[in-house]
């Protein structure tokens, strides 16, 4: 596996405030990789950094080993597809034009999209389970299935690099599984890189090969769900109780919230 994307001792800030310090990080090829951490802790602010769109107050970010900076924007969105926190419910366009606006990227000035880009649109479609939904408008659908829409347009896009800001979030468990099976199997049949922010600490324990736990703009932990999701050090970042045991069925970490017992 060689690296993908590298975090060069990267520091961020909003005015004088800093929202990350000092994060350094590899992300290698076809990794699964989860940001977890407290809200605030700064990781959709890293997240969004990854796509040049925030300048660094220190540090680099490198794209296979060439700074994001020195990319055009068209060529990081050959290279980069983001699926945003919020997805806005009134955007007019249907399904399917939705989807093949994944395909601007690689279309040169003026041109329209080919019958090679509406075959690519459509497969993403199908592959998320959203081309029967091919004529509905954005608003027509529920969470889950906009969502699903996101994630076609971003598999349109071809791109190697799936950046994704809590895609689970206000979904139910089904829906929940579904997206994060969608992940697994784009991984394992592309090889694509998943760097994905998630509050769901079970779903990245199950999922992901590393996890990355931000507290207050700093990694507090970096390495495996077992490594990293230690009730100690959970429990330092979130200020909260929390209980870490061995899934039963699973192997991996389970944790679990301990309701405060002095009220
Ligand atoms: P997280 O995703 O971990 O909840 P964010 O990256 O969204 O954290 O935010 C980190 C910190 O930066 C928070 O304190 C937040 O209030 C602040 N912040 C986020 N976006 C902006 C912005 N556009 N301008 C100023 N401060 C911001």
């Amino acid at each position: 596996m060689s690296c993908q994307i590298e975090l060069l001792h990267v520091s961020l800030q909003y005015g004088l405030r800093d929202v990350v310090r000092d994060v350094s990080v590899q992300i290698e090829e076809g990794e699964f990789f989860v940001i977890i951490g407290p809200n605030g802790a700064g990781k959709t602010t890293l997240l969004k950094s990854i796509t040049g769109l925030h300048r660094l107050t220190a540090g680099e970010i490198l794209l296979r080993q060439r700074s994001v900076s020195k990319y055009s924007r068209k060529e990081l969105a050959r290279s980069l597809a983001m699926v945003p926190q919020h997805i806005n419910a009134e955007f007019p366009f249907t399904v399917a034009e939705t989807v093949i606006m994944g395909r601007y990227p690689h279309l040169g000035l003026l041109a329209v999209e080919g019958k090679r880009d509406l075959e690519i649109a459509e497969q993403a479609m199908a592959f998320t389970e959203v081309l029967h939904l091919a004529d509905r408008r954005l608003g027509q659908l529920s969470g889950g299935e906009r969502q699903r829409v996101i994630i076609a347009r971003a598999i349109c896009q071809q791109s190697k690099v799936l950046l994704l800001d809590e895609p689970t979030a206000s979904l139910d468990p089904a829906h929940q599984l579904r997206i994060m099976d969608l992940m697994e199997r784009l991984r394992q049949r592309e090889q694509i890189t998943i760097i994905m922010v998630s509050h769901d600490l079970n779903l990245a324990s199950a999922y992901a090969d590393r996890l990355l736990l931000l507290n207050e703009g700093r990694v507090a932990a970096l390495g495996t769900p077992n490594e990293v999701l230690s009730g100690e050090t959970l429990e330092q970042s979130y200020g909260c109780r929390l209980h870490v045991d061995e899934h039963p069925l699973l192997g991996t970490p389970r944790v679990s919230l301990l309701p405060r017992t002095d009220h």
